[in-house]
């Protein structure tokens, strides 16, 4: 599994709704923020969401920024693409759709189904 290639994919997701934020908080408050955009893919990796920030995600991008956060640290411990429930490989198709998952489709799709 290409580990490089999730984290590349991971970030910029990330990095794609940290924008999105930045940009809400700035229309909403309409002062220059104390923002300093992130050097490199490192940085942008250890970036914490700040509390006043959060209130402003919506429910779907709060809980994908979280499972992305969970992705990165898994990534690091050398943990990434095995599925929480089962502990099998998670199949790179899916992975390629939704790197940030934390379940394999079989269990994904039970869990919908509410089992
Ligand atoms: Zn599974």
């Amino acid at each position: 599994m290409n580990k490089e290639k999730y984290f590349k994919l991971l970030v910029q997701e990330k990095q794609r709704i940290l924008r999105n934020l930045f940009m809400e908080k700035r229309v909403d408050e309409k002062t220059e923020s104390a923002w300093v955009e992130p050097k490199d893919l490192e940085e942008w990796a250890d970036l914490k969401i700040q509390d006043d920030m959060r209130y402003k995600l919506c429910e779907r991008e709060l809980s994908i920024l979280k499972s992305i956060d969970v992705a990165l640290k898994k990534i690091k411990e050398g943990k990434y693409g095995i599925c929480e429930k089962c502990g099998k490989e998670i199949e790179e198709e899916r992975l390629d759709l939704i790197p940030w998952t934390r379940y394999c489709s079989i269990c994904s799709r039970n869990a919908v189904r509410g089992k």
